[in-house]
This record gives structure tokens, C-alpha cells and sequence, in this order.
């Protein structure tokens, strides 16, 4: 990443400004959802949401969230505000981590923390930074490990396969305030979901692949090429039915 040890970026918003806009868009009725990795503008977010005010049913947002401390995951715990992780920097950088972040790199996206303290936690990529590939962020998030396969990033953060995936589906719709629309399979709910080849809670990672994905009840994406050759596809969605 071509940063020096120590690097101390400037913020990118002045406190009292940022305060204000938060406010404004609350009254305005929005969602916030603000990205921010060190400790200082998560403070600073904190800070703002918590001087907006009680939150009315819309819950705003953290996202990335990659040096969130304890202090900071049970404060926006209290406020009801859901953090989502970026847990691609654990893959792409995770060899170059202490180097950057010192030690700190022991508790970087602390995925585990939040869960446990109760916050609404979720997973997402942030295309394009890097490549769209939710397979690989469900994997990160439950071993931790880099690129090279050197490096294993803070792994008492590391989360089971059924959190990483509750992650990315029902906890992300709870983010969005849309549980009751997406987010799992279940009568009432839009039929959006992804069929993959084999159970992605128990079989290899390399086995896995998504056979097709749905949209509203109709195929979005049919992964042709596992539909030319049906067997995978078929037996998954026999698994499913019987
Ligand atoms: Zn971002």
C-alpha cells in the first residue's frame, strides 16, 4: 500500500460540519451509512450519531470499520448502529498489516467482537476496490487469511461459516431495515437467493461454485456453463427439496 509505519491520514470532514450534515439527513428521514477504518473518524461518526439523537426505526451505519476498539463496537452496540466489515483488506493486505498498523493489526476488522456484543454485523465487498467475489469475503471472514496464504489476520476475530453467511444475508438485510422483505428464504419474503454447487456451510471452499443466482422468483444469473452441464446444479436443488 505504499504507507509508512505510523501513517496518520488527515479526516476528511471537519467534526462540526460533519455533525451538522448527519443531523440534517437524519431529520431529512435517511439512512446513514458512513465508511470509516481508524479510530478517530469512527469516534467522530460516533459522536455525531449519538448527538442526532434517538434513531426513528432507520438504523444508520458503520461500514468497514477495520480498527473499530472494544470501546467504540459497544458504543454503536448502544446506539443501535449496525457495522458492516471490509474484510477484503484481511486478503489483499493481510501480509502487509503489521507493517502498516503495528500491532493493532491483532484486532483488525474485528468481525467476532461485534457479533458478540450484539451489534447487527455484516459483511461487503467495496467494488471496486476490490474484485466482486462474495465467495472469498465469506471465506476471510472465517479464516483470516491473506493472499499469499503466509498470513492469518487477528483469527480470534474469526466467525463460523453460518455467522459469515448470516452475515451477508439476513444481517445485511437487517442493515438495510428490509428483513422482512430479503435477506433468508421464507414464505412472504421476495425469492431472492443464490443455489451453489454444494452446501457452502460443510463442503471444501475450492468445491464450492454458484450455480445460479434469483431474483424476484426468476433466474438473474444461470451460470450457463453449469447449466450446459446440469448434474451440479440438479443435485444441489434435490439436496434442498429432499
Ligand atoms: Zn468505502
Amino acid at each position: 500500500m505504499h504507507l509508512p509505519h505510523g501513517h496518520l491520514g488527515p479526516v476528511s470532514h471537519e467534526a462540526e460540519d460533519f455533525a451538522a450534515k448527519v443531523a440534517a439527513l437524519q431529520a431529512a428521514g435517511h439512512q446513514i451509512a458512513v465508511h470509516a477504518q481508524g479510530e478517530r473518524a469512527i469516534d467522530m461518526v460516533l459522536e455525531a450519531f449519538a448527538a442526532a439523537g434517538k434513531i426513528n426505526g432507520l438504523h444508520h451505519r458503520l461500514e468497514h470499520n477495520a480498527l473499530i476498539t472494544q470501546r467504540q463496537i459497544e458504543r454503536a452496540t448502544a446506539l443501535g448502529v449496525s457495522l458492516g466489515f471490509f474484510v477484503d483488506h484481511i486478503y489483499y493486505y493481510g501480509d502487509a498489516l503489521p507493517d502498516i498498523v503495528g500491532s493493532r493489526a491483532d484486532r483488525y476488522m474485528p468481525v467476532g467482537s461485534a457479533m458478540t456484543a450484539g451489534a447487527v454485523t455484516a459483511l461487503h465487498g467495496d467494488h471496486p476496490a476490490s474484485p466482486i467475489d462474495p465467495l472469498r469475503s465469506l471465506r476471510t471472514a472465517v479464516e483470516r487469511g491473506s493472499v499469499s496464504g503466509q498470513t492469518q489476520t487477528a483469527l480470534g476475530q474469526a466467525v463460523s461459516r453460518g455467522d459469515a453467511l448470516r452475515a451477508m444475508t439476513l444481517n445485511a438485510a437487517r442493515q438495510l431495515g428490509q428483513a422482512d422483505l430479503i435477506g433468508s428464504i421464507e414464505v412472504g419474503k421476495r425469492a431472492d437467493f443464490t443455489l451453489f454447487n454444494a452446501s457452502p456451510l460443510t463442503s471444501d471452499w475450492q468445491d464450492l461454485t454458484v450455480a445460479g443466482t434469483w431474483k424476484d422468483g426468476q433466474p438473474a444469473h444461470t451460470g450457463l456453463s453449469s447449466w450446459l452441464r446440469p448434474g451440479p446444479a440438479w443435485t444441489a436443488l434435490k439436496n434442498m427439496l429432499f
